[in-house]
């Protein structure tokens, strides 16, 4: 493929440093380098590491990296949600908008400076205005699908102004006015919803470029894909080569913001013994040091002992990608974030779902409700499971042959096939290149 070439046209990317964020705006870069744009990208020194596998493979994008600015509550040395309670949103964007003047001085001083922004949405209102500033387009990117955008922008829009944030609503406007938006989605999914954001938007430079595949570093695959896993990638991927069965092993992660409380923790941990399904659990426990813990985030003592080599629970980051592409595993429990439904949806590994916060519920609406591709076993942020009824979903998953087990196999085929050349999404892609070099 064509790399970024000197004479393509350069853009600047902005993501905001939260891993459901970066990877896959690092993933779309990697798609836009593979089609000749020339690629700076904007990091802090501690989140740059992050960056090998994008750099690996294509040498010839540019890094600009900034100090993270200084914020009073955000601890120092911390630059990334990975290690903020999700509360703490604000105060990490208020913390990048900083970047405004450092990003003003850089565009004036360089010799060939790009001719758009590329942001994470959430970065919409700064980067917005020193768009116009210099006289650039920006173009929004958002980690999720449009029904879930289209949500979050009326459900703000239906609060009252006196309740909706300033902030928050000046964040939508300026998406709103951005002169093009990406979304992590595919048009056979939701022409619909895609159409009406383009009515919101009062323009058709609104591109579904979905699902966006992962990239895989030369040397270590996806081991390494959002930092390095807690427990070794070669220790987790051994274990689950040690498990014979295809698809049997079920996969029990909720992204990477959300911990369990302790009732939570315990009910699951019941139905995980009860149901006597062999299992990876990856555990977040609450961010150290910023919460109250209260044996939140706590696996029960004795756990471990008691499922005995049955079950490998990871604590910290786990290398979910290479998890769910193994072929050992057939199940993954999820709180079905956009980017973790995806991931399994493309490994043929079934969702059971759990949906807890922001788009989670518009995901889960979707996919169990509208497409009948995967079943929903419990929801809402602060709701215990019934363990008993949660073991035997977690046993039926796994042997059971559920009608929504074949639909999500068609929808993982459709998802597919956007991506392949000539697919929805691969086209989306090459118009997006063509109306950014024109
Ligand atoms: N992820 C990972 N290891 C972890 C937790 C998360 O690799 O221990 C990755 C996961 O594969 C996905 C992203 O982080 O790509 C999380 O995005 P998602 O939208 O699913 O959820 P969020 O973390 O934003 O709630």
């Amino acid at each position: 493929w064509m790399t970024g070439s000197k004479d393509g046209t350069h853009i600047l990317v902005i993501p905001y440093q939260a891993p459901g964020h970066m990877l896959p705006l690092l993933d779309l870069t990697h798609q836009l380098a593979k089609r000749g744009l020339t690629i700076t990208v904007l990091v802090t020194p501690k989140i740059l590491p992050q960056l090998q596998p994008l750099l690996s493979v294509h040498p010839s994008i540019q890094t600009l990296v900034i100090p993270f600015p200084p914020h009073p509550t955000i601890p120092d040395g911390v630059e990334d949600m990975k290690e903020l309670p999700v509360f703490m949103v604000p105060e990490l964007l208020t913390a990048m908008s900083e970047f405004y003047n450092p990003v003003l001085r850089w565009f004036q001083a360089n010799p060939s400076p790009p001719v758009a922004i590329l942001t994470d949405f959430f970065h919409s209102t700064w980067s917005q205005s020193l768009a116009s500033h210099l006289g650039i387009r920006r173009i929004g990117f958002a980690p999720i699908n449009s029904g879930g955008l289209i949500e979050t922008w009326c459900n703000l829009g239906r609060v009252t102004e006196e309740y909706l944030p300033e902030s928050m609503a000046h964040s939508i406007v300026a998406n709103v006015r951005s002169w093009g938006f990406i979304l992590s989605s595919f048009t056979e999914l939701e022409s619909e919803n895609l159409e009406q954001l383009r009515k919101m938007m009062g323009h058709d430079r609104v591109w579904a470029v979905g699902p966006l595949l992962p990239i895989e570093h030369s040397k270590v695959g996806l081991n390494e894909r959002g930092g390095s896993s807690s427990v070794p990638a070669n220790e987790v991927l051994a274990w689950l080569d040690s498990c014979r069965a295809e698809k049997s092993v079920v996969f029990v992660g909720f992204g990477s913001q959300i911990s369990l409380t302790k009732p939570q923790m315990e009910a699951l941990a019941t139905a995980l013994e009860e149901s006597s399904v062999r299992f990876i659990w990856s555990v977040k426990s609450p961010m150290q040091g910023l919460k109250e813990t209260n044996g939140d985030g706590e696996v029960p003592e004795g756990f471990e002992d008691r499922v005995g080599g049955r079950g490998l629970v990871i604590r910290g980051w786990a290398p979910q990608v290479a998890i769910l592409k193994h072929r050992a595993v057939g199940i993954y429990l999820t709180h079905c974030g956009w980017n973790s439904a995806l991931e399994g949806l493309l490994n043929e590994v079934f969702l059971l779902v759990w949906p807890m916060q922001a788009d989670h519920f518009v995901n889960a609406k979707l996919l169990v409700d509208q497409l009948g591709a995967a079943i929903r076993v419990c929801d809402g942020m602060s709701s215990v499971p019934d363990s008993v009824k949660l073991a035997h979903a977690l046993a039926e998953s796994v042997t059971g042959n559920a009608s929504e087990k074949a639909e999500a196999l068609k929808l993982r085929e459709r998802a597919l096939n956007a991506t392949k050349e000539g697919g929805s999404s691969a086209l989306a892609l090459d118009d997006l290149v063509k109306e950014l070099s024109t």
